[in-house]
């Protein structure tokens, strides 16, 4: 059996227990999505969204890339927001990052990953060169990378309420909430580091006349 076989007949393992629990469970997902939730994570697969909130298909809305990043020439990303934001009505954005993050540790690092990945990393590295001092002052390399993966969740959340799909919701519907989590790969924990409440001031040269 080729290992990718594996994953088709564990889906109909997973399809007939879901059923045999609940014969009506696909005939309701089918026809509702309404996540309350949209998540912005690491594309990681030790961070699975789901497992580890303890939450069911239909309660969150998904987008994962390298180093949870978002960047306001994003397509990709920028579509998933609008139409978590604009069209579900979610009402609360989660920007998750993980300690340990492989990309935020390149983005750390002077090797050239050639072109698409140091143009991704870059991000990351001018996350770096404005907490320069801050991160400088930590002598413990794990700890000084940690509190890098904290600062750049704060910097994607700020890159949320720069953009107009958040600003014009927030103004128009006093939602989403905006949060930026940290997720432990040793315990399983994540640990809340920044939030931006629906109307947040980021500054008035990023905020829209709308
Ligand atoms: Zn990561």
């Amino acid at each position: 059996m080729h290992p990718y076989e594996r994953l088709l007949l564990e889906n109909k393992a997973w399809a007939a227990e879901k059923l045999a629990e609940d014969p009506q469970y696909f005939k309701r997902l089918e026809h509702i999505q309404t996540p309350e939730f949209l998540w912005i994570g690491c594309s990681d697969s030790r961070v699975p969204a789901n497992e580890i909130t303890g939450t069911q298909p239909g309660e969150i809305f998904v987008h994962r890339n390298v180093a949870n990043l978002v960047v306001n020439s994003d397509v990709n990303l920028l579509a998933v927001l609008d139409y978590a934001v604009t069209h579900l009505k979610v009402k609360h954005v989660i920007v998750c990052g993980h300690y340990g993050c492989g990309g935020v540790k390149a983005a750390s690092t002077q090797t050239d990953y050639k072109p698409v990945l140091n143009m991704w990393l870059r991000n990351i590295k001018d996350v770096i060169n404005s907490h320069e001092e801050e991160l400088d002052a930590i002598a413990d390399e794990e700890e000084r990378s940690n509190r890098l993966v904290e600062l750049n969740v704060r910097e994607q959340v700020c890159n949320l309420a720069k953009t107009t799909i958040i600003q014009r919701c927030w103004k128009k519907e006093q939602r989403p909430d905006l949060h930026g989590w940290v997720y432990s790969l040793k315990d399983g924990i994540i640990k809340p580091v920044f939030e931006m409440k629906a109307g947040s001031h980021i500054g008035s040269i990023y905020e829209y006349d709308l």
